[in-house]
């Protein structure tokens, strides 16, 4: 049986079907598993060609362990995925000499996170029909995490989720996602404050204890380590279609808070064949000043074209030091108790590490608009603003290595329709919705505004869910 530990050595240990319903450690730490599964070389040659569904299975059930049967597992994989408008889930497209982009928006929501939320929802839902029990799922989004929560949870029996997003702060099409859900136990709110904002107060009810386990509280933001887990499975799609174990692949990753790279980081802890992994980030770019630097200091946040990267920290890169600092928790919780205080240094050794597993580059607006540009003009496919930050950092690092290394796969993380502003503003065109979600701006939209207030939103849960 798999076991998870935290990031910081002072939670219980857990199984996978707790850290899943858990999300956020009770000593303010990540879960991770405790010994990574290897696969052999030919397990992993075994899965090219074969289903998405099929792969998922193989690769998620040694984390999973006995928390399903097999064939429970495979029914709640396919339902999780049967909502997709590509039958391949996650296909690959050429868009210059050995560059390839993963498409990741073919989920309901149009972004990557669908991947790992749909399959999320219908494993919590079936733990808890076996046990009998409810949960209530509260989040906070700056867009694509709530809309694809929303799309996961709504009309599932035992969940009642709840999304807190900033008042007009989002896109339309976001929006519209979160709020014309007509399911009972979908609750929309529009807090009067920012992305930041919304984010404290989801904290502060998980820090109140007495709340959090009085409505059974779970987390489903990126650092649920089931989250991780469901994303680990594209990136062996991807690799073992190109060719992987023989020939090695690399990966180009629009990263925010780093949940979707270091899921390819844990592909390449079980053996899978990947050559660079490449942090790319947009003007918010602590990460690529830490990899650079070994400093490790935000610096605000300033709104991009790519919005759902604009991040001061990144929560997800803890599990990456973790692993850097040696799995000392101590040294862990003290790195994160002075990133309170704006940041830290990486200790040389860690970055030594870090160095030897990441690469990383940043990419500014007017290289945004220009790579979107030029990708259509190169290959016609249309970007949206966070793969194009992706493509354009890719560019940079396959020009400076030699073209007989294997191929690199830039992650196309939302669909450009999610985006029309900015991609209209670099190409002209106004990318239309897939025709099966035309109708969103018809829909009734459902909403409560809340004040940014942790007592009134506490009554409000309680009071919508009737404990
Ligand atoms: C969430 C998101 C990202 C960033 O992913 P992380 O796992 O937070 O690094 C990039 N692009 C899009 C479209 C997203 O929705």
């Amino acid at each position: 049986m798999m076991r998870y530990i935290s990031t910081r050595g002072q939670a219980p240990v857990l199984t996978f079907e707790q850290a899943m319903m858990t999300g956020l450690a009770r000593d303010g730490g990540l879960y991770v598993p405790e010994v990574v599964p290897v696969f052999a070389p030919e397990t992993f040659a075994a899965l090219a060609g074969q289903s998405y569904e099929d792969v998922a299975f193989a690769v998620m059930k040694p984390f999973i362990g006995d928390t399903f049967t097999d064939a429970e597992f495979r029914g709640l994989l396919t339902r999780a995925y049967a909502g997709f408008g590509h039958a391949a889930r996650a296909p690959l497209v050429q868009i210059a000499p050995n560059h390839f982009l993963l498409e990741l928006f073919h989920g309901p929501t149009l972004a990557f996170k669908d991947f790992a939320m749909q399959i999320i929802g219908q494993m919590m839902q079936a733990a808890l029909a076996r046990s009998g029990e409810r949960i209530t799922i509260v989040g906070a989004t700056s867009g694509d995490t709530g809309s694809a929560a929303i799309e996961a949870f709504r009309g599932l029996a035992n969940v009642d989720v709840f999304i807190l997003y900033p008042h007009g702060r989002v896109s339309e099409v976001q929006r519209r996602q979160m709020t014309t859900p007509t399911e009972a136990n979908v609750h929309a709110l529009a807090i009067d404050g920012s992305f930041d904002d919304a984010q404290a107060r989801l904290k502060d009810m998980f820090n109140d204890f007495a709340f959090r386990d009085g409505v059974r509280l779970a987390g489903v933001n990126s650092i649920n380590w089931a989250r991780v887990l469901a994303q680990v499975v594209y990136y062996v799609y991807a690799a073992v279609n190109l060719g992987a174990p023989a020939r090695k692949v690399s990966f180009t990753v629009p990263t925010g808070n780093f949940g979707d790279i270091f899921a390819g980081y844990i592909a390449r802890k079980m053996g899978l064949a990947i050559d660079q992994l490449v942090i790319a980030t947009n003007h918010n770019d602590i990460l690529d000043r830490a990899m650079r630097s070994g400093d490790y200091k935000t610096d605000g946040v300033r709104p991009s074209i790519s919005p759902s990267m604009d991040i001061a920290v990144s929560s997800n890169f803890e599990r990456a030091l973790f692993d850097a600092y040696g799995r000392d928790g101590a040294a862990i919780d003290a790195l994160m108790g002075e990133l309170k205080s704006g940041g830290f240094r990486i200790s040389q050794g860690a970055l030594s590490m870090l160095r030897a597993t990441f690469a990383s580059g940043r990419c500014s607006e007017e290289e945004t608009l220009a790579t979107i540009r030029a990708t259509l003009a190169n290959s016609g496919q249309l970007l949206c603003p966070h793969g194009a930050v992706g493509v354009k950092v890719a560019e940079d690092h396959m020009g400076a290595h030699d073209a007989n290394r294997g191929p690199m796969v830039t992650l196309a993380t939302a669909h450009p329709a999610k985006f029309p502003d900015a991609v209209e503003q670099a190409s002209g065109i106004r990318p239309p919705l897939p025709p099966r979600m035309a109708d969103l701006y018809q829909r009734p939209e459902r909403v409560t505004l809340v004040p940014n207030d942790l007592q009134a939103l506490m009554a409000l849960v309680r009071e919508r869910i009737a404990i």
